[in-house]
């Protein structure tokens, strides 16, 4: 492998770089459709792929909005479900809205997609899953307040099945 096998946009040692890159990512995806015991994983998967390749999977306000809130949802509340639901039908209106600037390519967290890629199985990838998230959440810990205002504004629009403490 040259030195310049590179994803440009998460940084992973991969033959033909970026579409490398994308292959792996498919590759974990679909290993998640042949098998029910994966399902739990796949939206913070690709939550955190999207993060680590936001000129790609962010390029609008409201997806940047969706996979922002989805990993934080994931990994610092207990309602994630039901946060995705509101941030969802809270988005699906008509909705001006400012799309922040995504962090450089330099820092969008220490693991990537062959962390999950590398996975032997099930329980494994799903651990891996979460791991990977975490470092994606830490490159991207700055952007927790416009997180949890768009969160906030979601369920306050959305209060059908808003959460509520326990
Ligand atoms: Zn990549």
């Amino acid at each position: 492998m040259s030195p310049d096998e590179h994803c440009p946009e998460c940084g992973a040692p991969v033959v033909g770089q970026r579409l490398g890159c994308q292959q792996r990512f498919d590759e974990c995806l679909a290993r998640e459709f042949d098998d029910d015991r994966y399902a739990r994983a796949q939206r913070l998967m690709v939550d955190a792929y999207s993060l680590q390749h936001p000129s790609d999977y962010m390029r609008s306000a409201k997806s940047f909005a969706a996979h922002l809130t989805g990993i934080y949802a994931a990994l610092e509340r207990r309602d994630a479900p039901e946060v995705n639901h509101a941030v969802q039908a809270w988005l699906n209106g008509p909705k001006t809205m400012p799309r922040p600037d995504h962090p450089s390519a330099l820092r969008r967290g220490t693991l990537t997609i062959l962390h999950v890629h590398e996975a032997g199985e099930s329980e494994e990838h799903v651990v891996r899953v979460r791991e990977w998230a975490q470092s994606v959440w830490e490159a991207w810990r700055s952007y927790e307040q416009i997180a949890t205002k768009w969160i906030d504004a979601a369920i306050a629009t959305v209060p059908s099945r808003a959460t509520r403490p326990q």
